[in-house]
């Protein structure tokens, strides 16, 4: 096998029990997981039967090459397209018996013809607007969609569902204003499940639930929301090798633009992990209080300088040199530094710094974990 700058681990056993966590903590609601984005950049391919092994039924992607992939993945599980049908994919859909998140009435009339072409009713879901004002039904779509009575016929609805703005803050009225609306709006689907919350909004409690809730990023280990931990450990961690160590004078530079400058002699690491491998530019040193960090022989030490295309240079000083080897490796994540802590140093979020780890990296699976679920 040819030798990988970076690694990234994934702990197949902690996403299970993650999920395992998150359905027993909105019982008796079903929880789905959503898979999208290649599993949030960890490889859909490991993470979806892992997911499916651990009883998860329902899954959630965006696009239809990942509702494809995801149909040889997930056995005879439901699947949901969230980004709805994208031109000429209703056929496609059908056939993989995935269910499109319909969220204009064009979509609805769209999967409403697909199913009279085939002569059979087809499974939809309706994602409906309460202000997140993204994606979703606005209440006169849905008139105009109740009026168009070959719809109840051709559509056997499966969900109704919408998506918080700001879950994240439990404090935000916004959530309680968009449970009073997905509950009114709702009410003409009687008996239909209705699913409003993901990995933050779930932890709002009980009310929140409905019958199906959707986390993606807490089954990753991901922290949603600061004011309330979600009940998950850690599961992936980032490293990527270091490719040299040398000194430099004080006075001396490092890095592009020279944005660093040396005020003791420094030791520097170079890590093979730049931007082309979704190192935000933003975790550059000198970003306000921001800035990133790596992990070298356990020691939690600054990047200096740009991160680069290909590159980051971390300052070392101090460090037993003995203990810093050409080709070992430096954590990126693990070893203290959270995801979340790596998009906060690069002014974003976790979620960003998951979904944008580089192709270059080799994602590594293991299926044993220390913890008991
Ligand atoms: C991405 C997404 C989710 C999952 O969100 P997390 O915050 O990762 O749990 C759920 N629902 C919709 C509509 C989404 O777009």
């Amino acid at each position: 096998m040819r030798a990988a700058t970076g690694i990234v681990s994934v702990d197949l056993a902690a996403i299970a029990s993650n999920w395992k966590a998150l359905a027993a903590k909105v019982g008796p609601a079903e929880c789905a997981a959503v898979v999208k984005a290649n599993a949030y950049g960890l490889g859909a391919d490991a993470v979806i039967p892992a997911l499916a092994a651990a009883g998860c039924k329902s899954f959630f992607i965006a696009t239809p090459a990942e509702a494809e992939s995801a149909r040889t993945l997930a056995g005879d599980a439901r699947i949901f397209a969230l980004d709805g049908l994208i031109a000429g994919s209703a056929r496609d859909f059908a056939s993989l018996d995935v269910i499109p998140v319909l969220s204009t009435p064009g979509d609805v009339f769209a999967w409403r013809d697909q199913a009279r072409d085939l002569g059979r009713r087809l499974p939809a879901a309706f994602h409906i607007d309460t202000g997140l004002h993204r994606l979703g039904l606005a209440v006169d779509d849905m008139e105009t969609i109740a009026a168009d009575t070959d719809c109840s016929a051709a559509l056997d609805l499966r969900l109704v569902m919408s998506h918080l703005a700001s879950a994240d803050n439990p404090d935000d009225p916004k959530n309680a204003a968009q449970l009073a609306a997905f509950t009114d709006r709702t009410l003409r689907f009687n008996g239909v499940p209705r699913s409003l919350a993901a990995s933050d909004g779930l932890m709002l409690g009980p009310a929140y639930h409905f019958d199906l809730v959707r986390p993606g990023y807490a089954l990753y280990g991901g922290q949603a929301s600061a004011a309330h931990p979600a009940p998950v450990q850690p599961a992936v961690s980032i490293k990527a090798r270091i490719l040299a160590v040398h000194d430099v004078a004080v006075g001396e530079t490092v890095g592009y633009s020279a944005t660093w400058k040396a005020e003791r002699q420094t030791r520097i690491a170079t890590v093979a992990a730049g931007y082309a491998d979704g190192i935000p530019r933003n975790a550059s040193a000198g970003n306000g209080d921001r800035g990133g960090h790596v992990v070298i022989a356990g020691v939690k030490v600054p990047i200096v300088g740009r991160v680069s295309m290909d590159l980051v240079t971390a300052d070392v000083t101090g460090i037993d040199p003995s203990l810093i080897r050409v080709g070992d490796f430096a954590t990126i994540v693990g070893d203290g530094i959270s995801i979340e802590d790596a998009g906060f140093a690069a002014d974003t979020i976790g979620y960003e710094i998951l979904t944008r780890i580089g192709a270059r990296f080799r994602r590594e699976y293991t299926t044993a974990s220390n913890t008991t679920d």
